[in-house]
C-alpha cells in the first residue's frame, strides 16, 4: 500500500495507473476502521484493478464541535487493517491539504429537501461538509467506482445528488450494514461506548427490526411512537425514528403496503449519538 498526504502526489500516481486502462475504486472514511469500512474496501478489490482508501476526519461536517474534538483516531491500527485488506493507495491529507484556503467560505451545494429533514434537520450543515469534503475527494482521486455505505442512509442519497449535479463521471455503489453479532451496526462511534452503553445500544436495531417485522399496511404512527417508547425505555433520547420512502426520504404516515421503505432512528446514548436505518421489505 502507497501512502499519500498529498492530492498531487496521489493524482501523479494515479494518472500511471491510468494508462493503463485499469478500473479506479474509492473507499473514503474518517478512520477508526471497523469490519464495515472493510466490507467498503472488499467490494471495490472486487470490482476494480486498484483500490484507493482516504481516512480524513473532516472538521467541516461536525455541526457539534466537541464531537469532532472526541472523534476515535486510531491511524496505526488503521494502516495496518488496510494493508492486511489489500488496499493500494492510502489517501491521508492533513487539514490544510484538503482546504487551503481554509474553511470559512467554502461553496453552498443546492440540497434542497434532503437537508431539510432527518440529519439535515437534527445536524445543521453536516450535509454541506460531507458535499464539501466529498467534492474534493472526488476532484482528487477521479475514481471509476465509489463505494459508500448503506448505514448513512441519507448521506448515499447526497452524494448521488452531488456527483450528478457535478457531473462526476464516478459510479455510486451503496454497500449494506456491517452488524455486530446481537445487530448493532458498526460503527467507530461504538468505540466511545462503554460497557453498560454498548449492552443498551442495541435497543437502537432492535426498534427498527421490530418496525420491520410488526408494520401492514395503514398508518405508520403506532409503530414509531412504540419503536421511540422502547429507545426512551433503554436511556435513549432520542432525535427521531421515521418511516420514510426509500426512493425519496419523504415520510410516509400510512402505508399501502407495497412502497419500498427505509425505517431510521437517530438517537444520543449520553454523549454518543448513534443512527442506523433498515429498508423495508
Ligand atoms: P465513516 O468513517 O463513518 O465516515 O464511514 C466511512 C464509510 O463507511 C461510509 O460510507 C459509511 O457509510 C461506511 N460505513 C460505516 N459503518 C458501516 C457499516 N456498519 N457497514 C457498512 N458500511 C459502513
Amino acid at each position: 500500500m502507497i501512502l499519500f498526504k498529498t492530492a498531487a502526489d496521489l493524482g501523479r500516481h494515479l494518472v500511471k495507473l491510468a494508462s493503463g486502462g485499469g478500473s479506479i475504486g474509492f473507499v473514503p472514511t474518517m478512520g477508526a476502521l471497523h469490519q464495515g469500512h472493510l466490507s467498503l474496501v472488499a467490494a471495490s478489490k472486487k470490482e476494480n484493478a486498484a483500490t484507493v482508501c482516504s481516512i480524513f476526519v473532516n472538521p467541516t461536517q461536525f455541526n457539534d464541535p466537541k464531537d469532532f474534538e472526541k472523534y476515535p483516531v486510531t491511524i496505526e491500527k488503521d494502516i495496518e487493517l488496510l494493508e492486511k485488506a489489500g488496499v493500494d493507495m492510502l489517501f491521508l491529507p492533513s487539514i490544510a491539504e484538503m482546504y487551503p484556503q481554509g474553511t470559512a467560505s467554502l461553496p453552498v451545494y443546492p440540497l434542497g429537501y434532503l437537508e431539510a429533514i432527518l440529519e439535515g434537520k437534527y445536524r445543521p450543515g453536516h450535509f454541506q461538509g460531507v458535499c464539501q469534503v466529498m467534492d474534493r475527494l472526488l476532484t482528487h482521486v477521479k475514481a471509476d467506482n465509489l463505494y459508500m455505505g448503506q448505514k448513512d442512509y441519507q448521506q448515499c442519497m447526497v452524494v448521488r445528488l452531488l456527483i450528478g449535479y457535478r457531473q462526476y463521471k464516478t459510479r455510486f455503489h451503496a454497500c449494506p450494514t456491517l452488524r455486530e453479532s446481537d445487530g448493532l451496526a458498526m460503527s467507530s462511534r461504538n468505540q466511545r461506548l462503554n460497557a453498560a452503553e454498548r449492552q443498551q445500544a442495541v435497543a437502537i436495531s432492535r426498534a427498527l427490526s421490530a418496525i420491520k417485522s410488526d408494520i401492514g399496511p395503514g398508518s405508520t404512527q403506532p409503530l414509531l411512537t412504540r419503536a421511540e417508547e422502547f429507545l426512551r425505555n433503554n436511556g435513549f433520547k432520542v432525535d427521531y425514528v421515521a418511516l420514510c420512502s426509500a426512493g425519496s426520504l419523504q415520510p410516509v404516515t400510512s402505508w399501502n403496503g407495497q412502497e419500498p421503505l427505509v425505517a431510521l432512528a437517530a438517537a444520543y446514548l449520553n454523549e454518543v449519538r448513534l443512527i442506523d436505518n433498515m429498508l423495508i421489505p
